[in-house]
């Protein structure tokens, strides 16, 4: 029987690279819900090729702007459509679905995120800002309802590949990074970063959110919270290695002095066919990695001092309760400013530090605790950016 999907995020980066995947293999995949926010064009475009059973959109308007997009297209049978929080949470948990990849960006996807893990479903999870977010809490509920909980993210994948089936012997997890477009630029030079550069990501083509996280490094902090909800292993045990080729996409190290690393070209659709087709294997659409005519590999360590949010994001994850959600969203509030124009680029991990020491963190036991940190959060992020207006 065909396994039925939900995208959650379809029209984002992670999304397309997942459509790509699943068209490979019609045999296997039936598409069950494809969503999007802003997109009603590219929507529109991948009902029209994937034939889902239903989209989602994020207002009623857009509701009826892709009604009449699928009639310009010349359309009989169309999706349902659904729109707002209801309608993901309606698709990610829905009894047809079998697996749901969690790709929308940020806060946004925590809820049908966290509502898929706890009906059950296969979950693959790109949006890591939400495991971020609720940490214990979605790995309990995993637990609690037999969810299985796949990593899209490279750098997890790339570990889970590498995890021991049975037993223990973990020393510690390598977390590889890119470093990104600034790996060597001064710290004079940071401060006249515009949109355009940061978003301009040297091995990886990505959502613009995920591309200024990659940029300032929070990214590698985001991930090493994730990593150590993903695994159960404590800050201390996850070690960044910049390494500026991106073809090692993490590494596991053992006590008895092994090495483990999976590598690979830098396309999503990698982890992502990975984690639809585990246990089993089947094509991505990606070739192997030619060693013997790939650029030589470097292995370096991460400069703290130019790029502290791995700083902030450790520190945070050791403070635990709510501190997490108080990195995620100041970060996202200082993302979506720098973006605009109203922050500096060096100044974002200064929000968030800022942020971190004046909000009371909380805990976060369920979905209304962490909504609450989350916005108390945001809301002093949002003074800090003001403050900061030239
Ligand atoms: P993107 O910006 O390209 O796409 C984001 C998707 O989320 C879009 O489909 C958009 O419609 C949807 N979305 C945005 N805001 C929303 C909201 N408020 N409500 C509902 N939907 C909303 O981002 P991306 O690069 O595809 O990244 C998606 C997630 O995957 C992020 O959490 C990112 O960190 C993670 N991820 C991405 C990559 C990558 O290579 N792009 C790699 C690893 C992890
Ligand atoms: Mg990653």
């Amino acid at each position: 029987m065909k396994q039925a999907l939900t995208i959650l995020g379809a029209t984002g980066s992670i999304g397309v690279s997942t459509l790509d995947v699943v068209a490979r293999h019609q045999d296997r995949y039936e598409v069950f819900a494809l969503t999007a926010h802003r997109n009603i064009v590219r929507l529109a475009e991948q009902c029209r090729v994937h034939r889902p059973k239903v989209a989602v959109v994020a207002t009623a308007h857009q509701v009826d702007e892709l009604v009449t997009l699928l009639r310009q297209q010349g359309q009989t049978a169309y999706p349902d459509i659904l729109w707002g929080k209801e309608g993901l949470v309606q698709v990610s948990v829905a009894d047809d679905v079998h697996a749901v990849m969690a790709a929308i960006v940020g806060a946004a996807g925590l809820e049908p995120t966290l509502k898929a893990v706890e009906s059950g479903k296969k979950v693959l999870l790109a949006n890591k800002e939400a495991l971020v977010m609720s940490g214990a809490l979605m790995m309990e509920t995993a637990l609690r309802s037999g969810a299985q909980l796949l990593p899209v993210d490279s750098e997890h994948n790339a570990v889970f590949q590498c995890w021991p089936r049975v037993g223990a012997g973990v020393e510690k997890i390598l977390l590889t990074a890119s470093g990104g477009p600034f790996l060597h630029w001064s710290l004079e030079a940071l401060s006249e970063v515009t949109p355009e550069q940061a978003c301009r990501h040297p091995r990886w083509a990505m959502g613009r959110k995920i591309s200024v996280d990659s940029a300032t490094m929070m990214n590698k902090g985001l991930e090493l919270i994730e990593a150590c909800w993903l695994f159960d292993v404590p800050a201390t045990q996850v070690e960044i290695l910049i390494h500026p080729q991106s073809l090692v996409h993490s590494l596991v190290g053992y006590q008895d002095g092994s090495l483990l690393a999976q590598m690979g070209h830098t396309d999503m659709r990698i982890p992502i066919a990975h984690a639809l087709a585990y246990p089993e294997r089947h094509g991505s659409g990606v070739p192997l990695l030619d060693l013997a005519s790939t650029e030589p590999l470097q292995f370096m360590k991460l400069d703290r001092l130019r790029f502290p949010a791995v700083r902030l994001a450790e520190e945070a994850m050791c403070s635990g309760g709510g501190a997490p959600i108080v990195l995620n969203a100041a970060n996202e509030v200082a993302v979506a400013a720098f973006l605009d124009g109203r922050l500096r680029f060096d100044q974002i991990t200064s929000v968030v530090e800022r942020t971190l020491n004046e909000v009371i963190r909380g805990t976060c036991k369920d979905l209304e605790s962490i909504a609450e940190v989350d916005q108390a959060a945001r809301a002093q992020a949002g003074r800090q950016v003001g403050g900061y207006a030239p």
